[in-house]
């Protein structure tokens, strides 16, 4: 079968390997579609600490399933699913109070194992047994479905955030993320979201693919005054950082209302994680702060379902279409910042 094999850092290979067959507990999935994510980027550049070389990446990834080992009986042959990348243990402190996204032995598909940027791909039984692999409804096709990672991404931080009906919600950052993010927001019962985004060409994308109250170009305008403005001087209830930027962590925390909450959803670059913070301003707001980075199987499944449900329509998001021969141009095309989700087919 063919892959892009990531040999090492910037080294990309496309290359045929044996097509692997699935053991006991596993399935294989020929991959209709990946779809490239911003840490497929940074690992491209950097690598990550949970991959060793060589590694086939790609971790939004649906597929049909073609064969199944022994002991499955869920899946079968001809089955369309999602794959939710981020595979808990199942059996650990956190696994067992139902927080998945936060298992100690948490490891990743396109990290640990072999991921989707291939013609087939095996579904660990780790994978398999904690709820990984999602039958897709007949009304989500593969390309919508590859959107379920991010956006059961998105879940996972409204929900730690606990945004909810009435809120006004800010979002910093109008990427493909962000975007979702205020989807999900209005889906949710948010009276107002606003959008803020430094790049006027980022901003006039979002513009194209979302809708919402207030897009704010915070290079030209004041946004912490804007948002005081729009809410009775009040600050925003919610706040999500969807950008990997120290001040606007620190514009987020200014903007916030008494008893609201900041998301970093976005991390900081490993060289400059740290960011000023009058904690005077918690201590009075008694506001808090949250952080989220993943998803659970179970965030995967709700995102299907919202995808299925039509309440959050990823269709328009898909902006761009490779080939897998064509991986590295995809991702230095990604990394322009001018298409919204970059897919990749075998
Ligand atoms: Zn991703
Ligand atoms: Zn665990």
């Amino acid at each position: 079968m063919k892959v892009a094999l990531l040999e090492d850092i910037e080294k990309l290979k496309i290359t045929e390997i044996a097509t692997p067959k699935p053991q006991a507990g596993e399935v294989l999935i020929k991959v209709e579609v990946c779809a490239i994510c911003g840490t497929d980027i940074k690992v491209f550049h950097h690598g990550h600490r949970l991959i060793t070389f060589p590694r086939v990446t790609g971790h939004e990834v649906t597929g049909e399933i073609t064969a199944v080992g022994e002991n499955i009986s869920r899946y079968k042959p001809g089955n369309r699913v999602a794959v939710a990348p981020a595979v808990p243990c199942g059996d650990c402190y956190y696994c067992h109070r139902g927080k998945q996204a936060m298992c100690e032995n948490l490891q990743a598909i396109g990290y640990f194992w072999n991921g989707g940027f291939a013609e087939y791909m095996i579904v660990p039984k780790v994978a398999v047994d904690n709820g990984c692999v999602n039958i897709l409804p007949d009304n989500v096709s593969f390309e919508e479905g590859a959107l379920a990672e991010p956006l059961a991404c998105v879940i996972n931080a409204q929900e730690l955030s606990n945004v909810g009906i009435g809120d006004t919600v800010v979002i910093i950052g109008t990427g493909p993320m962000g975007c979702l993010h205020a989807e999900l927001a209005r889906a949710i019962g948010a009276t107002k979201t606003v959008m803020i985004e430094v790049s006027e060409e980022r901003l006039e994308l979002a513009k194209k693919t979302v809708e919402t109250d207030l897009f704010i170009n915070s290079r030209e305008q004041d946004s912490i005054k804007l948002i005081k403005e729009l809410t009775h001087g009040r600050g925003a209830d919610k706040v999500i950082v969807a950008c990997g930027v120290g001040k606007a962590q620190q514009d987020a925390i200014e903007m916030v209302a008494n008893l609201g909450n900041v998301n970093f959803f976005g991390g900081l670059p490993k060289d400059k994680p740290y960011i000023q913070l009058d904690s005077n301003i918690l201590h009075y707001k008694e506001c808090s702060i949250t952080g989220t980075h993943g998803s659970s199987p179970c965030h995967n499944q709700i995102a299907i379902d919202l995808i299925s449900s039509g309440k959050i329509k990823v269709k328009k998001y898909i902006t761009k279409h490779y080939k897998l021969d064509n991986l590295e141009e995809a991702i230095a095309r990604a990394e322009t910042g001018k298409e919204m989700k970059i897919i990749i087919k075998p």
